[in-house]
């Protein structure tokens, strides 16, 4: 079984497709949230997302952007970007927006894992830290494999006999497609974040994405991707959108 993990696209086509193109062969895709919000291809993006016929967990962003969440929540810029896109989104894509259902998400066929935008505890909350992490560990009833997105960082946190540990891919070459996995250990708990397919900030400003691959006999494994993608048309089309300045610049800094 290969699930391939998508999330915080970010209304970004370029980069989406330029994921796709990278991915090798996947059996199913679930898309952590974010679709829309910041970039100037709402609808391109809604397209390509809902012609996938993937679960979606909700993200703010796709709450904002439909009306479920009021903007004062957020950043000046956010905010700006929320009601361009409220207003540049069709109809049909507002509606599919609103009815995407909030995480955790779980999938039968795919046992033992299950899917948020922000964390188990609050599809809000920012995982960021080994203290929230941990937090997020010991709630109960929860899978032992937690994909999540929201920080648009790439990694995660294993956890293992009380202690958690932060990690991220380590890549060996800051250009082109790049890959690193990992290997999940069966007595280890983890919180795998893909990384942000449409505004990375972990100072890399490739496009992210994750395939987690488990096939009964071994143990499951993640492999981390990052891949370049036509940034120069994405803050095109955001500049042409009259969208802040600052979502353009931010996209070649990885920030
Ligand atoms: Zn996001």
């Amino acid at each position: 079984m290969r699930l391939l993990v998508l999330s915080d696209i970010h209304a970004n086509l370029e980069a989406l497709e330029a994921c796709l193109e990278a991915a090798p062969a996947y059996d199913s895709v679930v898309n952590l949230g974010d679709v829309v919000g910041y970039n100037a291809s709402p609808n391109e993006v809604c397209d390509r997302v809902r012609a996938m016929g993937c679960p979606v967990v909700r993200g703010n962003h796709d709450r904002a952007c439909s009306g479920l969440l009021a903007l004062s929540e957020f950043n000046l810029v956010a905010a700006m970007s929320a009601r361009w896109t409220q207003t540049a989104l069709a109809n049909h894509h507002l509606n599919w927006l609103r009815a995407l259902p909030q995480g955790p998400l779980l999938r039968e066929e795919l046992p033992g894992i299950e899917f948020v935008h922000g964390s188990p505890r609050d599809e809000d909350e920012y995982v960021l830290n080994n203290l929230t992490a941990g937090l997020d560990f010991h709630m109960p009833g929860h899978q032992d494999v937690i994909f999540f997105g929201h920080t648009h960082l790439q990694g995660g946190f294993a956890y293992k006999d009380g202690k958690t540990l932060a990690f991220a891919p380590r890549y060996q070459s800051s250009d082109g497609v790049v890959r690193s996995e990992m290997t999940l250990a069966p007595e280890e708990r983890y919180l795998l974040n893909p990384g942000s397919v449409g505004q990375p900030r972990d100072n890399d400003w490739r496009a992210a994405f994750a395939l987690y691959e488990a096939d009964g006999e071994k143990p499951a494994r993640v492999t981390f991707y990052r891949v370049p993608y036509d940034v120069q048309q994405t803050q095109a089309r955001i500049l042409a959108a009259d969208l802040p300045e600052r979502l353009a610049t931010r996209l070649a800094l990885g920030r």
